[in-house]
């Protein structure tokens, strides 16, 4: 079981393969202190959600191992890990039931009151009262009521509810207006505030914010630093 953590990570010479003989990563070396943002970037295909998919063990290296808080996270029970992990895909996932009941996905003991403060701390409580039901609005798994801004900014709620010490995100491609793009940003410092973060970045805004920027190709880093260096 992995005891409470500081959030530091350390990925030592990892090699993964999905299939045999074509290696995605080729010996990635990557130190991440607590707190630190770190932003993914490379062209399609360069190992990016790969790194995302080891570190939350979805599969493990083929070669190499991934430290946190100096433990190999495979000595330790996949569940222990994932309680501490945030994890926000780019698809982001609503079921059918109210907007409360999503927010408060992976934290089921939060109160009303917890619910409406992670709302509001990403500001989405505003467009969320201007719901028929507020809170209670049922939505759908697939349903359009919600915007791809809107879906984001639960997404974060729901994240920052659960509170974990690494948060990974799968940054949202889709074009969103100006307007939220900013609400989101803004809500995105809230979120990664005092938490080690893994991004795949898609936007400039995201990319310079981060502390350390590794680009990766073809499964290799090609350069990393922060956005003046690079
Ligand atoms: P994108 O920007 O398109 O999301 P990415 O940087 O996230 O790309 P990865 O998904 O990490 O790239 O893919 C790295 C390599 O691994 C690619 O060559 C890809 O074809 C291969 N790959 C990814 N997922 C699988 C899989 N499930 N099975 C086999 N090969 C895969
Ligand atoms: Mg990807």
């Amino acid at each position: 079981v992995l005891p409470p953590i500081r959030g530091d990570i350390a990925f030592r010479r990892v090699v993964f393969e999905y299939e045999p003989g074509r290696p995605a990563l080729r010996g990635i070396d990557l130190t991440v202190r607590p707190g630190q943002s770190v932003a993914l970037v490379g062209h399609t295909g360069s190992g990016k959600s790969t790194i995302i998919n080891l570190l939350s063990r979805f599969y493990d290296p083929t070669g190499g191992t991934i430290l946190i808080d100096g433990y190999d996270i495979r000595d330790v029970t996949v569940h222990s890990l994932r309680s501490q992990i945030g994890i926000v895909l780019q698809d982001t996932f609503i079921f059918s039931g109210s907007i409360r009941d999503n927010i408060r996905f992976g934290r089921l003991d939060a109160t009303d009151e917890e619910v409406e403060a992670a709302a509001k701390a990403v500001d989405a409580h505003d467009f969320i009262m201007k719901l028929p039901d507020g809170y209670n609005t049922e939505v759908e798994e697939r349903g359009s009521a919600l915007s791809m801004g809107q879906r984001q900014l639960l997404s974060f709620a729901r994240a920052l509810l659960a509170n974990p010490r690494i948060l990974i995100l799968d940054e949202a491609t889709a074009s969103i207006d100006t307007e939220t793009e900013l609400k989101i940003q803004e809500a995105l410092k809230v979120l990664l505030k005092g938490r080690t973060s893994f991004i795949v970045a898609h936007r400039l805004s995201t990319i310079r914010s981060a502390d350390h920027i590794v680009v990766l190709d073809h499964g290799q880093i090609k350069e990393s630093g922060t956005h003046e260096e690079l």
